[in-house]
């Protein structure tokens, strides 16, 4: 089977984890009512902002720990 490069939208940036994000589902995503800091969405590259959506567990522990979300994020090139 052949890998597609490609944005997954349903998964989240940071961790790869199932961000349940309702963009394709009839009833609005929580993400549309979910305050995503900016400071959070600058980490992501420029290709992948506002591409899909940042997961529930991301946001809560940037809000906590700032610098210690950065250092434990692994973005893939
Ligand atoms: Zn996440």
């Amino acid at each position: 089977m052949k890998t597609e490069v490609r944005v997954n939208e349903l998964s989240c940036p940071f961790c790869g984890n199932n961000n349940y994000c309702g963009v394709n589902s009839s009833s609005p995503c929580w993400c549309f009512e979910s305050k995503i800091p900016n400071a959070l969405v600058e980490l992501l590259p420029n290709k992948l902002q506002h591409k899909s959506c940042i997961c529930k567990n991301c946001i809560n522990s940037f809000n906590t720990h700032p610098a210690h979300f950065k250092k434990s994020i692994q973005l893939k090139p």
